[in-house]
């Protein structure tokens, strides 16, 4: 055993091997200590293996789908090996072979990889989450993206360059990420896979296969990077599933300069799928999530993760909810469908996997029944927008598959179909009739056990079945002997304590006639879910697009929803260079306040092309971060085709979104918070364009106050002049407010705040001009900081003060500064230059003695 157990174990690799030993899953050595630590049970030891002990743990078959779902929570992979022969059959192979039966080990082989990226099981998937496996291939320097979510087909094939990978990779927020064997660049913990998989040609190769078609021209026009990227994807999921590939639709080939950019900073720092403590709870896609089903809360995440640039499409996402923004009883009436619908792109996606049950085929049926109901009602709904037109169509078309799947199956079809059972009665009429005769020799055996009661007068008489004797009869002991006797009829089975158990000829032949009426009917049934399954996945892109188009009304009826609780409006978007927000408020924080009975103080926001940078002071806890933040992300919901929480919004596209307010702390990775902040604002100098929108928050407040405030001074002027952006820009040095004398696009604004019999009172409320003063002393003594170290620090202010105003503080003289893009000086050429280029220009083995000293007298002279 140990012999086959090592060899699976060499094919499963990095894998945890999951050894099925009858009813377990059976881990060894270091594969126990591993699965022992993470999933908290007890770990053993059984026989030897080249002197040591051999570690073990196990968990039982009919409940490792949890124990899986923490593995691969921890990070783990698994392999499955299964017994792929009953021992009868091994015995007889281990005859064929002339090896002693006794001897015979059962076949085992690895049928699945069990991988985080790769799942397809109800239990183990979140529903409001997608599950995206990526693959990714470099070719010559471009970075092709596969981006495959199984359990509902979708594929997607992209490119970027690697210098934005970074970006890609924290939009799709993959669960696994697949790289050529030996590849360096991608992101830490991803899989790899072999290296021959991730070729263009093969990729081509693949996906033809997979779709049955002699090219891809249909599907569109994929470069050699994105091919070979889908090549590995195919290969990994081929090796994972054993030669079983999962469903996959069609690629489709995704347009980056389609969509705004943002990179995972910005996405962390406005917590769209979740907030920094990693919790959906907090993010703004949990203020805005109203969607009834999970298939629609998955496609609001991506929407949000990807708000667009094209212009029409927004426009036609925004038409949408506004068309079920004004039917308030119509949008009801559809939730309350959508709500009972069952999530079919996940049924089909476990179907076409060949894991699927009777359930899943009931959701089918179900989910495709209510989607025709749907479309009868929608098509006849006028003033439709062109979304929406184009959406019901694919709501229809599967008139033939209910049909056969409603007379197919019973009502609510179960989940495990080896017991039967779930194939509709009138449906197959020799199915029909094979469970007659189990049920006439059922009621025969009932009928018999009436007729043993008489004959023997044992009014206890039982006639009962287990799964080891079959149908038996049973007598208390004490009658026992009366049926023992050689003529009674009966003939002895087993004497129990208590009890004695008997068996007769009728019940036998009846037994018999059950268990072969039964094996025929169960062999019947499972033939018609192969069927009724090629019958599904044989309409599974007609399926998939039912699925897609649920979403997405689901969607656009929910975003109606939430701004219709929220007072929301549609926001106008435009091609020109404007950001116009009147009584913007964050979604996120005015849902908090709203909770504790506090109200959210609405802001307005106006940046053009003469006035797009706006520099904010004001005291800490004034709403600086807030305004910042709800500002990026009401043009963030815009393009994503949500309606937004202000009283008006007019929108200029925006291509990229920059955001670093908050301290991220990514310190754990061993960078300076300082460092971070200054990673993070390089990138925004060298990427934002003239039509990005930056938010910046108290940059360089993490050095001496010297280097922060030239930092600082020196990003607005890079901001203002070079980029030309829009931006939005928090600080806490006053200093900076003499930039609005050289900088003619910036104006001076501040959250106003007021100290009212000695206590400080946060207005959360923007105005324009300076911050007169910092309120640093009266923060601090609202945070409950003692009263005499704030008497203390008043003292040190003024007279930190009283020296500012005689020497001009801090920023005396910067105003002479010139602007930054004239304040690069080109480099003057030194002496020190001269002495280098004529040392490089000299051939050393060339020289004399003498020549070489006349060479250092030369150089020494001309120094002075
Ligand atoms: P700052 O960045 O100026 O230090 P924040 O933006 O972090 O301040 O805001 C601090 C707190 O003030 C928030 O957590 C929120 O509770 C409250 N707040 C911010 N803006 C508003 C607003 N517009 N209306 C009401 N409360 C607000």
């Amino acid at each position: 055993m140990m012999e086959q157990y090592l060899a699976l174990k060499s094919e499963a690799g990095e894998s945890l091997l999951f050894y099925r030993m009858g009813d377990f899953f059976e881990l060894f050595f270091d594969d126990a200590k591993v699965a022992a630590n993470i999933l908290d049970i007890a770990l053993t030891s059984r026989g030897e293996h080249d002197g040591e002990p051999v570690a073990m743990c196990g968990v039982p078959v009919h409940s490792a789908e949890g124990y899986l779902a923490r593995l691969i929570k921890a990070g783990q992979r698994v392999a499955i090996a299964e017994q792929v022969e009953t021992p009868d059959e091994a015995k007889a192979r281990a005859k064929r072979e002339g090896k002693p039966a006794s001897k015979a080990l059962v076949g085992r082989d690895i049928v699945r990889f069990v991988t985080a990226g790769t799942l397809t099981e109800e239990a183990l998937l979140n529903p409001r989450a997608a599950n995206l496996l990526v693959a990714l291939a470099d070719v010559r320097g471009t970075i092709g993206l596969a981006a495959c979510d199984i359990s509902t087909g979708t594929m997607t094939l992209e490119e970027c360059s690697p210098a934005m990978l970074g970006a890609e990779l924290a939009r799709l927020g993959a669960t696994e990420v697949v790289v050529p064997e030996g590849w360096e660049h991608g992101p830490e913990e991803a899989s790899f896979h072999a290296r021959s998989a991730f070729s263009s040609d093969g990729g081509s190769d693949a996906l033809q296969k997979v779709h049955g078609v002699s090219t891809l021209d249909g599907f569109g026009d994929f470069s050699r990077a994105m091919l070979a990227a889908a090549g590995g994807l195919i290969g990994y999921l081929d090796h994972v599933g054993r030669g079983t590939l999962p469903l996959l639709l069609p690629p489709v080939l995704r347009d980056n300069s389609a969509g705004m950019v943002m990179d995972e900073a910005t996405r962390g720092s406005l917590e769209i799928l979740e907030s920094q403590n990693g919790a959906r709870t907090g993010s703004l896609v949990a203020a805005l999530d109203r969607c009834s089903t999970g298939a629609g809360s998955r496609l609001l995440a991506q929407d949000l993760s990807a708000p667009l640039l094209d212009h029409a499409a927004i426009e036609d996402r925004l038409s949408l909810v506004q068309f079920w923004r004004e039917r308030p009883i119509e949008r009801a009436n559809l939730r309350d469908v959508l709500r009972a619908l069952p999530d079919i792109g996940r049924a089909l996606g476990r179907l076409v996997a060949g894991r699927g049950s009777p359930r899943d085929l009931g959701q089918i049926r179900d989910g495709l029944g209510e989607a025709w109901r749907l479309y009868y009602w929608l098509s006849r709904e006028d003033d439709r927008p062109a979304l929406l037109e184009a959406l019901v169509p694919q709501l229809a078309g599967h008139g033939a598959l209910t049909d056969l799947l409603s007379r197919a199956l019973v009502p609510s079809p179960p989940t495990e179909r080896s017991n039967g059972g779930f194939i509709a009665e009138g449906y197959d009429a020799s199915l029909d009739e094979l469970r007659e005769v189990s049920g006439n020799a059922r009621r025969a055996i009932a009928a018999m056990e009436a007729r043993y009661r008489e004959e023997t007068g044992i009014a206890s008489l039982k006639i009962k079945h287990n799964g080891v004797l079959g149908y038996f009869i049973e007598v208390p002991s004490r009658h026992g002997d009366a049926l023992m006797a050689p003529d009674s009829g009966f003939t002895h089975r087993q004497t129990m304590k208590g009890a004695v158990r008997f068996n007769s000829l009728s019940l036998h032949e009846e037994a018999s006639r059950i268990s072969e009426a039964g094996g025929r009917a169960l062999a019947a049934e499972e033939a018609h879910f192969e069927d009724l399954v090629g019958a599904v996945v044989e309409a599974r892109e007609a399926i998939a697009a039912t699925a897609a188009a649920l979403a997405r009304i689901d969607v656009s009826a929910a975003n109606a929803e939430r701004a219709s609780e929220g007072d929301w409006c549609r926001p106008e978007i435009s091609e020109e260079y404007a950001l116009d927000i009147e009584a913007g408020r964050h979604p996120v924080v005015e849902a908090a306040l709203a909770k504790v009975g506090d109200r959210f103080v609405a802001n307005d926001c106006n940046l053009g092309c003469d006035d797009r940078l706006w520099l904010i002071g004001g005291p800490n806890m004034g709403g600086k971060s807030t305004f910042l933040r709800q500002n990026a992300l009401i043009v963030l919901m815009a393009q994503a085709g949500c309606f937004v929480p202000a009283a008006s919004a007019r929108i200029g596209l925006v291509d990229r979104l920059f955001s670093r307010v908050g301290a991220s702390d990514n310190l754990a990775r061993g960078r300076s918070t300082f460092m971070v902040e200054m990673v993070e604002t390089a990138a925004i100098l060298s990427q934002a364009t003239q039509r990005s929108f930056v938010i910046l928050d108290e940059v360089g407040r993490g050095t001496s106050t010297y280097d922060g405030l030239a930092l600082a001074w020196a990003v607005v002027e890079g901001v203002h002049s070079r980029i030309e952006c829009r931006c939005l820009f928090a600080t806490h040095y006053h200093e900076l407010s003499r930039l609005a004398e050289s900088c003619e696009s910036l104006s001076l604004h501040h959250v106003r705040a007021r100290e009212w019999k000695g206590d400080l009172v946060l207005l959360h409320e923007l105005a324009e001009g300076p911050a007169d003063r910092s309120y640093g002393l009266a923060v601090a003594k609202l945070a409950g900081v003692p009263k005499d170290v704030v008497a203390r620090a008043k003292a040190v202010l003024e007279k930190l003060e009283r020296s500012r105003e005689e020497t001009g503080g801090l920023a005396a003289g910067l105003g002479e500064l010139p602007l930054f893009a004239a304040a690069v000086p080109e480099p003057q050429a030194t002496v020190e230059d001269a002495l280098a280029a004529k040392l490089r220009d000299t051939d050393l083995d060339a020289l004399s003695p003498r020549d070489a000293l006349d060479l250092l007298y030369d150089l020494k002279r001309s120094l002075d």
